[in-house]
């Protein structure tokens, strides 16, 4: 089973990737991981990649993609994959399907972790820091004792231009825009499994392997 897992940035997409793996038995391949195994190894991608890495640039689609392709043909990877963070947009969806086929293989599943916009920026917009210490504080889930406060120096807390809910809320565009193509090509290809992203982590856990056991028993009633 070769599943790829989308999810805006906050949905939680790359906690559940690595818990679904380890639970089904699937090799977990994360793009931010290939690239520095292959930075650290000095690969012939990783040279590729090494320019644009260290300018802060994005990879190049073909240099990421053939960096996928030697990863999958490694021996871990026979029973399976969940592939976190790839593809990426369209162009790379197209590139990873086509080089499957040649090995073989596909993209059984697609799982999409909805979380409404609301949550979203609640999740990525709470993180305050100290202005003395330094101390990380979140809203939901580590908030001060007393508002705009620090519980250790009792410094005035402050959002780095990152965490504010203007600048989480145009990150969350810029996904929907990229995002948008991916989950039309694979809803027209009858891959798309939404499962929705909201409560616990076990509880989203418990959906998405519900909702892959399901998917996977009717593909073999057909
Ligand atoms: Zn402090």
């Amino acid at each position: 089973m070769n599943v790829v897992f989308l999810g805006a940035p906050g949905a939680g997409k790359g906690t559940q990737a690595l818990r679904v793996a380890q639970k089904l038995n699937l090799a977990h391949i994360a793009t931010g991981d290939l690239f520095r195994e292959a930075l650290a190894k000095g690969t012939e991608q990783g040279k590729k990649a090494k320019p644009f890495i260290e300018s802060g640039k994005l990879v190049p689609d073909e240099i990421t993609i053939q960096m996928v392709l030697d990863r999958i043909s490694a021996g871990d990877c026979k029973g399976g994959v969940i592939f976190d963070g790839f593809p990426r947009n369209l162009n790379q969806a197209e590139a990873l399907d086509k080089a499957l086929v040649k090995q073989q293989k596909t993209i059984d599943w697609v799982v999409y972790i909805k979380v409404s916009e609301k949550v979203l920026i609640d999740r990525l917009s709470g993180r305050w820091i100290c202005r003395k210490c330094q101390a990380p504080y979140h809203n939901l889930f580590s908030p001060p004792k007393v508002a705009g406060k620090c519980d250790r120096c009792g410094g005035e807390l402050y959002q780095r231009a990152d965490d504010t809910p203007e600048t989480v809320k145009k990150r969350l565009v810029v996904f929907e825009s990229e995002t948008a193509p991916l989950v039309h090509y694979y809803t027209k290809n009858g891959k798309l499994l939404e499962v929705e992203g909201e409560g616990t982590e076990d509880a989203v856990e418990g959906r998405i392997i519900d909702t892959l056991r399901k998917a996977a028993a009717k593909l073999q009633k057909k």
